[in-house]
């Protein structure tokens, strides 16, 4: 909380820079990324006959039914992607290919033709697991793949033979991608101008001392802070009033003019403007804006192994616009600028908006998804920071765990989509209304991305593909009912 509220004070675009310049250890105290998960392993389970069976209790339709929710869910995560045209508002899973799964990429399920027909009684699955803080991301794509065509690509550069590229690896758009980078942006647009107006309305928390993020009046009982000085605590979280950046995690990145140019060094990343990284990858994907102009190419960049032999030569990017409609524009796309914005009224319907805003949230996903599978996103393997574009940056700035072993540098592999739109979990409120979730009933509640729980608790309806982490045909028992049924 303490970063965002700095960080907010000052108007967006010269605090992108402080952001990300102004201590050394621009990551530590971020909220960014930190996973809010919190209870590592959930039980599943009902108020009703339920029978205990290892970590988990099992529903009262029994093991059987357990048992092919547990396969069903396997299935369910090798479930290939579908075309953006299916999606509609349920979001599609993980954007691995089929065997390939990412050891920490929130498990959306999907809906496949085989899962189709159990969507009618929702499944309950684990809450996302907790990540340890102190140890390297997994690697998306497994290390010994990626070394293996690091071999190949080194092996044709020595017989001189030149790297074969398609777009957008050869920094030549991808036609048929163009209307999903706009009408990405669009959404990014509704679904922050919505989540503003959503937030007049529904109540949000963030604790003070740790990442933890409550929707909801006046913060939960759960004594899981990992805060400085918690045991003092007893582990119990400060509440604070939240913000829309509490519920939409700002992930920016650096806008580039040309992507396949010089390579951003320390010392001249203030030459660069920080901006979200969703839209940045708009732009790279083809959205036109005055503001952040972007090299297009016509003509192929041409690369032996690494080394680019061929890039059209360095053009000197052209320089912004800053007019009023630049301003404006940065205000509809940046969270931070709508932290400094005018007075934003609640909205005139707001199941409507709601259910508006729910939309363009998993438009803007699988649209990011669809750009993510051609266009390269980097992220660090330490800490939160990424870059669009095929090669990371220079600028050592990585605060993230033994970066004094790596002089600040961050560590660059492929970016997955939580890490471009972290889910950011929170306690999904069956009750808005009643007890907020406390330790001895954590059990039977679940979680959903926080964008999610304020869309649902203002009135939209949960999508399919939400609902088994919500855990909603749980019922949550009275606390002494609990003492018994564990
Ligand atoms: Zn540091
Ligand atoms: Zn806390
Ligand atoms: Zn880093």
């Amino acid at each position: 909380m303490a970063v965002t509220a700095i960080v907010a004070s000052s108007f967006p675009s010269s605090q992108h820079l402080i952001s990300s310049s102004s201590s050394s250890c621009p990551h530590r105290a971020s909220k960014v990324r930190t996973p809010l998960l919190q209870s590592s392993r959930g039980s599943i389970a009902t108020s009703s006959s339920s029978s205990f069976v290892g970590e988990k209790l099992f529903l009262a339709g029994g093991v059987n039914q357990s048992r092919r929710e547990c396969s069903l869910w396997r299935n369910l995560i090798f479930v290939p992607p579908k075309a953006v045209s299916e999606l509609d508002d349920s979001e599609a899973c993980l954007d691995s290919t089929p065997g390939e799964v990412f050891g920490y990429a929130s498990p959306e399920p999907r809906h496949s033709s085989a899962a189709r027909k159990y969507d009618r009684h929702p499944q309950n699955v684990d809450l996302p697991p907790v990540l340890p803080k102190k140890k390297k991301k997994p690697y998306p794509i497994p290390i010994h793949k990626v070394q293996r065509s690091a071999r190949i690509d080194k092996k044709l550069a020595q017989m001189g033979v030149e790297k074969h590229l398609e777009p957008p690896k050869n920094g030549l758009l991808v036609p048929e991608l163009i209307p999903v980078a706009y009408q990405t942006l669009e959404s990014w647009k509704v679904l922050i101008e919505g989540l503003a107006q959503l937030l007049t309305v529904v109540p949000v928390y963030g604790c003070r001392e740790c990442p933890e993020v409550y929707v909801g009046s006046a913060g939960h009982l759960i004594q899981d802070c990992s805060g400085p000085q918690n045991v003092k605590r007893r582990s119990r979280h400060v509440w604070v009033r939240g913000t829309i950046n509490d519920v939409l995690i700002p992930i920016e990145a650096y806008h580039l003019f040309d992507p396949f140019g010089h390579r951003i060094k320390h010392e001249t990343r203030f030459n660069y403007e920080r901006i979200p990284a969703v839209v940045e990858l708009c732009i790279q994907a083809g959205v036109e804006l005055p503001q952040y102009p972007s090299r297009r190419r016509s003509i192929p960049v041409r690369m032996l192994g690494k080394k680019v032999i061929d890039r059209g030569g360095f053009v000197e990017e052209p320089k912004p616009c800053r007019s009023q409609d630049a301003m404006a524009l940065l205000s509809e796309i940046d969270t931070y600028a709508v932290l400094n914005g005018q007075f934003i009224s609640p909205p005139a319907d707001t199941r409507k908006a709601a259910e508006r805003t729910l939309k363009a949230y998993s438009t803007v996903r699988s649209g990011v998804r669809q750009l993510m599978k051609k266009y390269t996103v980097k992220a660090c393997g330490y800490c939160s920071e990424v870059h669009v574009g095929p090669w990371g940056h220079n600028a050592k700035l990585c605060g993230a765990f033994k970066h004094q072993w790596r002089d600040g540098k961050h560590g660059w592999q492929d970016a997955t989509i939580d890490e471009v739109i972290p889910p950011n979990f929170v306690w999904h409120l069956k009750d808005p209304q009643g007890p907020p979730p406390s330790g001895a009933l954590k059990r039977f509640y679940g979680k959903a991305p926080a964008v999610v729980e304020v869309c649902v608790q203002a009135g939209a309806e949960i999508p399919d593909a939400y609902r088994p982490m919500m855990r909603l045909d749980i019922v949550v028992p009275e606390a002494e009912e609990a003492r018994l049924v564990a």
